[in-house]
């Protein structure tokens, strides 16, 4: 079992104090890598939730003034780095990613609170130049109402953060949900936040399984913002539940990012952040590149030192200092993973790199080995799903119109990554990217300063920047005689 200063109390918070320790029933967390049971948390359920949403409902009804509000977020920035390496440690335990990647994940989270604690100057009235229509005219940002932030598993801090830093600077009241198989860091977190006079109701946090809880998040009154990371399918039921209460949703969603490199490229540079960016959380990230698309002159040099460095990747326990890639959250991943190469291969792709992974029938270890396929087609489930695993598929192409056709070619507009350099080509190609975010000569994904999400299915909505700040925002206009 796992024992942490930070988690003292196995419990959700609700009302500016911990519930459901003790509670019969529980959902049990595990190490992806060992399978051993690292703690059974409560497994809250809609009367919880409604609690929960009730308090929230009353903490909202104070405002905190912004003086406040900075406060709480410059000290949970400096708290999350006072912690770093507990925090670390739990999410390495929980997820299975390498310990120097969790502590860049709390790095990152503790970047969001910075950023909205000095972005506050946003929120001050604007009045409008001049009289007009003979009136004064201001433009307020007024909070939005109780905020319901629901997370994903692959990022169990950063996440949480994206939502959690500018809906407290917007001034709502929260209640979050993460997942299921990841509870621990978000308690750590709460653990943290309860160190700052944060008054009782503002701060919710409710663990439980998700359709109950989510239904109550998607009808209660109170809640006038959800803003949800995870599938394109649950992203779907939850417009489903809320479009009778007219609330208002920010949805980031699935990915298939495309990674274009063109015969102009510095291969070397682009080899270089392609392996940066698809191994991070053993490719379970929403951001990495889920296609390889590259000019068929470059195409052999770039397979080939591809795979020469993905061959030396090392696999294993995260905790281990060693490891570079630690295992898939479960089986359901691995065999997701297992499914889109064996087809692959079937349909005539050609395995650089990997082997076929030995089969177990428990739930965890699920270590898939690194692997670089050349071949693909656009017709394979490896090209056309999701994968979230860590497997390069690299598809050739001739001409510029061939590989934007390639990489729009999907519902999904999340993130394109481009190599080339030619500027021309860069902005030309770059304009006609139907993405979010969009990497030029780099595999880099978002930052707290800079608006981040999708278009198409990869959902609405941003994260990061003064665009995700306004997302906890209702805008009011008044016109004064
Ligand atoms: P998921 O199955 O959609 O779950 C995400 C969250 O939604 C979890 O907290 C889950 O709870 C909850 N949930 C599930 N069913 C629900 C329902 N009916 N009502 C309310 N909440 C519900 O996604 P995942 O497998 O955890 O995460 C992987 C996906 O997230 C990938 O598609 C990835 O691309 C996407 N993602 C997107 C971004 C982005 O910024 N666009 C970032 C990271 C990940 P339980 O865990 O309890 O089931």
């Amino acid at each position: 079992m796992i024992s942490s200063p930070l988690l003292n109390q196995l419990g959700g918070f609700v009302d500016g104090g911990w519930v459901g320790a003790g509670s019969k029933a529980t959902l049990s967390v595990v190490n992806p890598a060992t399978g051993a049971l690292l703690a059974r948390v409560p497994d809250m359920n809609a009367a919880h939730a409604t609690h929960a949403l009730e308090s929230a409902a009353q903490a909202f009804a104070q405002v905190p003034d912004i003086e406040r509000r900075r406060a709480w977020l410059e000290g949970i920035a400096d708290l999350l780095t006072t912690h770093r390496t507990e925090l670390a440690r739990i999410i390495t335990l929980e997820q299975g990613k390498p310990l120097q990647e969790a502590a860049v994940e709390v790095d990152y989270s503790a970047g969001f609170f910075s950023f909205y604690a000095k972005s506050l100057a946003h929120l001050q009235p604007a009045p409008l130049a001049g009289r007009i229509k003979n009136l004064d005219w201001t433009i307020h940002h007024r909070p939005a109402g109780v905020a319901a932030l629901i997370t994903p598993w692959n990022f169990p801090l950063a996440m949480l953060a994206k939502k959690l830093a500018p809906a407290l600077a917007a001034g709502c009241a929260i209640v979050a949900k993460p997942a299921d198989l990841t509870p621990l860091t978000a308690i750590a977190f709460w653990h943290i936040a309860h160190q700052l006079d944060v008054d009782p109701g503002r701060l919710n946090l409710v663990i439980g399984q998700a359709a109950p809880i989510g239904e109550m998040l998607c009808s209660h009154p109170a809640v006038r913002v959800i803003s949800f990371t995870g599938s394109t399918a649950v992203g779907k039921i939850l417009l489903e539940k809320t479009a009778p209460h007219v609330k208002r949703l920010s949805l980031e969603l699935g990915g298939n990012a495309p990674f274009i490199v063109f015969d102009d490229a510095d291969v070397l540079t682009a080899v270089e952040a392609l392996k940066a960016n698809k191994f991070r959380c053993a490719g379970q990230t929403c951001v990495c590149a889920n296609r390889v698309y590259v000019q068929s002159k470059l195409l052999e040099s770039f397979a080939r030192e591809t795979a020469e460095r993905v061959g030396r990747l090392k696999v294993g326990d995260g905790m281990n200092p060693e490891t570079e890639i630690g295992p898939l959250i479960n089986r359901a991943s691995f065999a997701k993973v297992q499914r889109h190469v064996q087809e692959a291969i079937q349909q005539g792709a050609r395995r650089l790199v990997g082997c076929d992974p030995p089969a177990s029938a428990e739930d965890f270890g699920a270590f898939y080995p690194p692997t670089v396929l050349i071949g693909v087609t656009p017709e394979m489930s490896i090209a056309r799903e999701e994968t979230f695993g860590p497997v390069v598929p690299i598809t050739a192409f001739d001409t510029e119109e061939q590989a934007l056709a390639l990489a729009n070619g999907t519902p999904y507009g999340l993130a394109a990554y481009v190599f080339t350099q030619d500027r021309g080509r860069a902005e030309r190609v770059i304009a006609q990217l139907r993405f979010g975010h969009v990497g030029l000569n780099t595999g880099q994904g978002p930052t707290p300063e800079a608006p981040f999400g999708g278009m198409k299915q990869s959902g609405f909505g941003r994260e990061g920047g003064i665009e995700g700040l306004l997302e906890f925002c209702e805008v009011q206009t008044v016109a004064a005689s």
